[in-house]
């Protein structure tokens, strides 16, 4: 009887454990690709931050979000279906995770960190710019980022109502950054061929006329993409 006890108690203890090696074995593959690019870039880029990642159901909006409360990133599971690659997938993480940075800097932890919602494009714009960083330092091609904002980000017809600029202008904003700090990439451009980067090359035709013109004379004056 005694044996009988003790051999009940060993399965009841080890009843948890059973149980949580078949969730790990049965773990999603989508919560696998974020948590592996997602902390590929973290560590790489020594955030001193914790950042969770979360994978959410939705069909709809191939996109991503940054929770202020906690910090945590929300992947819709749509992104990783339309995204390609791992850069374009990365690229879309790390413009979440610099979010996530501003959320925990300031006063309090950055407590009033919701206020950022007023100034809302100047920190797009430099989550743009810090992701392709992020990329870099974590060896992802940072041109993924334009070809995941060119295939995901629709392009409204003004920005004024918007928390977000214009796709247009991010994309364009982000070419000279990766022009100015990365030009190898440019150089040696792996997605020359891919149809999303073509339809961008297409689009920005404009834009880039004038980033060409701002190289040409020499001027440090901010390029007023359209
Ligand atoms: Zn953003």
């Amino acid at each position: 009887m005694k044996k009988f006890l003790l051999v009940l108690l060993v399965m009841l203890f080890s009843l948890p454990v059973m149980a949580l090696t078949v969730e790990v074995k049965t773990a999603g593959k989508n919560e696998k690709i974020v948590c592996e690019i997602g902390y590929r870039l973290l560590n790489a880029n020594q955030i001193p931050y914790k950042i969770t990642f979360y994978v959410i159901n939705n069909t709809k909006d191939p996109n991503a979000s940054t929770y202020y409360r906690d910090g945590s990133i929300g992947v819709y599971d749509s992104l990783i279906k339309y995204t390609q690659d791992e850069n374009e997938l990365a690229g879309v993480l790390a413009h979440e995770i610099s979010h996530a940075i501003d959320y925990r800097q300031g006063i309090l932890r950055g407590y009033f960190s919701f206020m950022n919602v007023f100034n809302s494009k100047n920190y797009e714009y430099k989550a743009d710019k810090r992701a392709v960083d992020f990329m870099v330092k974590a060896n992802y091609n940072p041109i993924g980022l334009i070809v995941a904002l060119n295939r995901i980000a629709p392009e409204y017809r003004y920005d004024v109502f918007s928390t977000h600029p214009l796709t247009s202008r991010r994309t364009a904003t982000i070419y000279e950054y990766i022009y100015t700090k990365y030009p190898e990439y440019l150089v040696q451009n792996e997605y020359k061929d891919n149809m999303i980067y073509q339809n961008f090359l297409i689009t920005s035709k404009e834009n880039r006329k004038r980033l060409e013109e701002k190289i040409k004379s020499n001027s440090t004056k901010k390029v007023k993409y359209l």
